[in-house]
Order: structure tokens, then C-alpha cells, then sequence
């Protein structure tokens, strides 16, 4: 049940603390205790470390306590910093780098934030996801379409993988006009509605 709990922690606070909360009871009652990361924490009382959080209340996955918690540890500009990741594991990756002052971390946050970090799947592409990306590609970028026979890309593509699909150039250049057409009928729908609700 912990397991199924922990996978919708998703939220960057929680890299602050330990990934696997003890189980303890009060009482009677059932409670995760979540242990501070900080190599200095700065929380006082019996055992400094912990925060407490009762999994029989509507709070069983408030995370305001740890928050507090945190912030107290850490100060209000790093949990933003972690906050505006909006990714727990990359948080947790610069949080684990504790023995920095809370200034660089605050400094990796802004950089990961601008840098938008891009995550790629373990799975292959599809064909049809391999030629949606590659339209994509060409026409972001201006590539000619018969760039997908050049020597380099085709080895970079298929080294590892020979069976991966590439489409011909002529393949690429149909998809391209396609979602031309396509996107050609999108934008004059638009232009249509909003000149009807101009009219009224
Ligand atoms: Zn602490």
C-alpha cells in the first residue's frame, strides 16, 4: 500500500525528504514519518528530524507540514526554486547535492527551470510517431526533406536499433504538405469564429 501511496507523490516538496517514510503508530494511529534530508536540520524537539503525517485523516497527503518543514531548513526561495520544477526527481538530484549552500541550489533550480529539461522515453518511436517528429523536425528547423537519406542522421537513427523506420523523402514531403493542409483549414476555422463573434 506504501508503494501505491509513494507513486503519486509527485510533488518536488517531498524532495526534500527521505523517498521511503517510516511506518509508525500513535497511539493506535498509523503514520508516515518523513525524514529531513538536510545534512544540518534545523528543527528542534524530540526527534528533530521527522515529520509526522496520519494516514486515517482527509490530511494523509497534505503536504503542508513538510513544507513548513522545509522551509524552515532550507528558506522559502529554495522550496519555490524546487516548487517551480515541477519534477520531484530532478529536485531530489540537486537537493542530494546537500553539501551546497542553499544559494547554488537555489542557482540549479533557475537553471533547470530555463533549460526546460527535456526527458525522452525508454520505448521506441512508432512509424507514425517517427514521421510526426520528423515533419516536425524539418519544418521547424527548414531541413530539405531529402535529409533523411543523409549518411550521418541514418547512423545516428539505426545504430543500436537497424530496423528503425525512417521515412523516404518523398514520404516526408507528402506528410509535410498533409499537415499543411491541414493546419492551413485549422487556422481559416479559427479566422471564421472569430470574425463571427466580431460581427455580433
Ligand atoms: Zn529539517
Amino acid at each position: 500500500e506504501l508503494e501505491r501511496l509513494q507513486r503519486g507523490w509527485n510533488a518536488p516538496i517531498y524532495a526534500f525528504f527521505n523517498p521511503d517514510p517510516q511506518i509508525e503508530y500513535f497511539n493506535g494511529r498509523r503514520a508516515h514519518v518523513f525524514s529531513c534530508v538536510a545534512k544540518s536540520c534545523k528543527a528542534k524537539g524530540k526527534s528533530p528530524r521527522c515529520v509526522n503525517r496520519f494516514v486515517d485523516t482527509a490530511d494523509a497527503s497534505s503536504t503542508s507540514n513538510l513544507r513548513k518543514h522545509a522551509k524552515n531548513c532550507w528558506s522559502e526561495v529554495v522550496v519555490k526554486g524546487a516548487d517551480e520544477t515541477k519534477d520531484v526527481k530532478l529536485a531530489r538530484a540537486i537537493v542530494a547535492k546537500s553539501g551546497l549552500a542553499n544559494a547554488s541550489i537555489t542557482a540549479m533550480f533557475e537553471r533547470a527551470k530555463g533549460k526546460g529539461v527535456v526527458t525522452y522515453s525508454h520505448t521506441q518511436h512508432t512509424k507514425t510517431e517517427t514521421k510526426a517528429e520528423i515533419v516536425r523536425w524539418v519544418a521547424e528547423n527548414m531541413r530539405p526533406f531529402k535529409i533523411v537519406k543523409d549518411r550521418g542522421f541514418q547512423s545516428l537513427m539505426k545504430t543500436g536499433r537497424p530496423g528503425y523506420y525512417i521515412p523516404s523523402p518523398a514520404t516526408v514531403s507528402r506528410d509535410v504538405k498533409k499537415v499543411f493542409v491541414q493546419c492551413r483549414q485549422r487556422i481559416a476555422k479559427m479566422l471564421q469564429v472569430s470574425q463571427l463573434s466580431n460581427n455580433k
